[in-house]
């Protein structure tokens, strides 16, 4: 799953409007992220002939990003590095945010589980799961298209906060970039894919970030004209 994975992010923001939204982009991704690093340096292995309409990756070694063992410890990890996060900016509710990042990280697992065949270790690179929705190119990006959405509607019109700027084309945006994936040409190798998911992860956080400011810089204004 790729951009689905972010309906997650948006629906732990609205439940604690305390943590930055693009720490969630960052947290939900994080599994792949790594994934991509690891790639990048031969620790695990894909290629891009899976065969599945829905997605050209196949993973082939992922017993330390993509296994459930590993993406637990992983989540682990997060809970631990948020809880000792060295910036004081975020320190109240440090134990429940802490606690939601970890979830974010792992979701990630649950929500590979439904799209990917049967690639999905369950500890080391045995035990291989998943429900494979990849077998079809239209419900894979129908449910993420869906997914996305949802999280996006909960978050942003739930909320009486008006962080709404740019949303529906950062939507659109994201169903581009996800479409391409899926329809759009096969990367000739997977140390090519992996950067191109990389830089798209940092790329949409990086764009998260800028919303909220905006968003925020705009609240505010409109505050102090209604003064
Ligand atoms: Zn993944």
């Amino acid at each position: 799953m790729f951009i689905g994975h972010y309906s997650v992010s948006y629906v732990i923001k609205k439940k604690e409007l305390g943590l930055p939204l693009w720490h969630l982009f960052l947290a939900t991704q994080l599994m792949d992220i790594i994934w991509c690093i690891f790639i990048f340096w031969g620790i695990e292995k894909a290629d891009t002939n899976s065969g599945l309409p829905g997605s050209h990756i196949h993973l082939e070694y992922m017993p330390y990003t993509h296994s459930l063992i590993g993406s637990l410890i992983l989540s682990a990890l997060m809970v631990v590095f948020y809880r000792i996060l060295p910036s004081n900016k975020y320190k109240a509710n440090l134990n429940r945010k802490s606690l939601l990042m970890g979830i974010a990280v792992f979701s990630h697992w649950v929500l590979d589980l439904i799209v990917h065949y049967k690639d999905l270790p369950i500890i080391g690179n045995s035990f291989k799961v998943g429900f494979g929705l990849y077998s079809s190119a239209f419900w894979s990006f129908t449910l993420e298209s869906i997914l996305l959405g949802v999280g996006m509607l909960i978050y942003y019109y739930s909320t009486n906060l008006k962080k709404k700027y740019g949303t529906l084309t950062f939507y659109l945006f994201l169903l581009i970039i996800n479409a391409n994936t899926v329809w759009g040409p096969v990367a000739p190798n997977e140390k090519i894919a992996a950067t191109f998911l990389f830089i798209c992860y940092l790329l949409f956080a990086l764009i998260t970030l800028l919303m909220e400011k905006v968003g925020k810089n705009k609240v505010a204004n409109n505050d102090i004209s209604n003064f």
